[in-house]
């Protein structure tokens, strides 16, 4: 059974690589029956805030990836803030420091710039170790007020070996380390210290986090040693890169970086379901060509050990495939559903009255046409107003393609015919075949080419480059509404 935390901290919003820590730890512990726990680690208080802590929830909740116990949701570890945990991470500084392991150091932060800087005019890398103060030193730091930290020993003769589970054994020579702070002068520990305790005490087997940790790993290890505790398994999980090979991260400022973060996906009217799955293949390499998954379906047929041990490359037109295959396999009543839940949120005054005014059989008329041509929502509202508008201008340019020996004259020549073709026909036989049928037969007749007649036609009808097609067109917006915009085009 494995025990897994995504342990974010709220200094950043929900970003891509985040999500993908959440998610494996999440499918590690479905698939055997364990648990997944949502750890807030909110130490460091200078750069964490209850902004991103909230919007780090909504987004995970957003993803679909709910925790077994976590913020809102007790699973016997409680509670989930580390901030809420000082008194259990006292209890073992007082273990190491008892068992003289840990110590108080006094050095203030100006001091220890000169120790520093003072290393490295010896181009010597600074490490800092246990010193011993004199009573003088000592009664001088109290008539100042100093206040000190506690900081861990780190063992120098030690050489850590660890096996990465996603990659392979990692050593360390711990000389490279100077002894680490664990609690700040304000008694709040620092992340190292606080991950191992809670790892500890939430029985966790199995850390999965970026390979960005992995030196920290070390460090961690020699803690958990020094409290006497078991190890869990490390996984680190390879970075993400963008298509210029250069890393990204969640310090990434997002205005440079083109949709990382899981808010700027929704911005996009991306679906949830459809960015789980693009983030699970970007790390996960399945058995099979298969690509597109559920979440219950990734929980069968995730293998952690086919974890990809190089780097991930961000794709962001994967991402758009990904997300036009999942709007195509909705059912047309949820794509409905979905693209009015989007105009509601996004969409201007008009949207929403479109939304509230049409008829949902119209919507569920034109379902089928247009899901199967979007890659995201947002380009519904971008280029379907035609299934509810008419143009408020003629756009001349659009109709009449040169390169396709479509002319306005061209145009002008058959469109009165076509049209008195299509008035001929009654409601009842205005279906899809039907105006196929007519409209090919017209074409023949005018020996003209299909689509000279078929492109114009569906330009006037939806004033935009890509649409259903003609026929597709006519049946949607019924007999009616289609001759009146061929008529207007016709006639001005
Ligand atoms: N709080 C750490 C972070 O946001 C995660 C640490 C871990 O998973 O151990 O990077």
């Amino acid at each position: 059974m494995h025990i897994t935390r995504f342990a974010p901290s709220p200094t950043w919003r929900l970003h891509i690589g985040s999500v993908r820590t959440a998610l494996f730890c999440y499918l590690m512990s479905k698939q055997s029956g364990g648990k997944y726990i949502l750890r807030i680690e909110d130490t460091d208080q200078a750069r964490s805030t209850k902004l991103n802590e909230e919007s780090l929830l909504e987004w995970l909740q957003w993803t679909d990836l709910h925790w077994d116990a976590g913020p809102g949701k007790d699973g016997g570890e409680w509670p989930y803030y580390q901030m809420e945990r000082l008194e259990l991470y006292n209890k073992y500084v007082q273990i190491l420091l008892e068992s003289w392991k840990a110590y108080y150091a006094r050095e203030t932060s100006e001091e220890l710039d000169e120790m520093r800087e003072a290393m490295n005019k010896q181009k010597k890398p600074f490490h800092y170790r246990q010193k011993e103060y004199t009573p003088e030193q000592l009664e001088w730091y109290k008539q100042e007020w100093r206040i000190p930290v506690i900081r861990f020993k780190i063992p120098v003769d030690q050489t850590v070996t660890f096996n990465d589970w996603v990659k392979w054994e990692t050593s360390f020579d711990m000389k490279q380390f100077g002894d680490l702070v664990i609690v700040k002068g304000d008694w709040i520990p620092t992340y190292h210290f606080a991950v191992v305790v809670d790892d500890i005490e939430m029985w966790i087997t199995d850390v999965i986090r970026g390979e960005d940790h992995l030196t920290n790993t070390a460090k961690h290890i020699v803690l958990f040693e020094a409290i006497w505790a078991d190890l869990p398994r490390f996984w680190h999980l390879p970075l993400l890169l963008n298509n210029t090979g250069k890393k990204m991260s969640k310090r990434d400022d997002p205005a440079d970086v083109w949709l990382v973060l899981v808010d700027q996906f929704r911005d996009e009217w991306f679906l949830p379901e459809a960015i789980i799955n693009f983030i699970a293949l970007m790390w996960w390499n399945p058995w099979d060509e298969r690509e597109f998954f559920s979440l219950e379906e990734l929980v069968k047929a995730f293998d952690i050990n086919r974890v990809q041990k190089s780097n991930a490359v961000y794709d962001y037109k994967r991402a758009l495939r990904f997300n036009g295959e999942y709007i195509k396999r909705l059912s047309d009543q949820e794509f409905v559903q979905r693209v009015k839940d989007y105009l509601y949120l996004y969409g201007d005054e008009q949207w929403k009255e479109i939304c509230e005014t049409i008829d949902n059989d119209y919507w569920l008329t034109f379902a089928p046409y247009i899901k199967v041509r979007m890659q995201t929502f947002k380009q519904f509202e971008q280029y379907c107003q035609y299934f509810f508008l008419r143009p408020s201008t003629i756009d001349r340019d659009m109709v009449n393609k040169e390169k396709m020996k479509i002319t306005e004259d061209i145009v002008q020549s058959f469109l009165p015919d076509c049209i008195e073709v299509l008035e001929h026909l009654s409601v009842q036989q205005w279906t899809e075949e039907t105006i196929k049928e007519e409209l090919i037969s017209f074409i023949q007749a005018k020996e003209l080419k299909n689509w000279q007649v078929l492109w114009p036609l569906r330009a006037i009808l939806t004033w935009v480059e890509a649409s259903p097609g003609a026929f597709e067109m006519l049946f949607v917006l019924g007999k009616e509404e289609s001759l009146v915009r061929l008529k207007e085009y016709h006639n001005q």
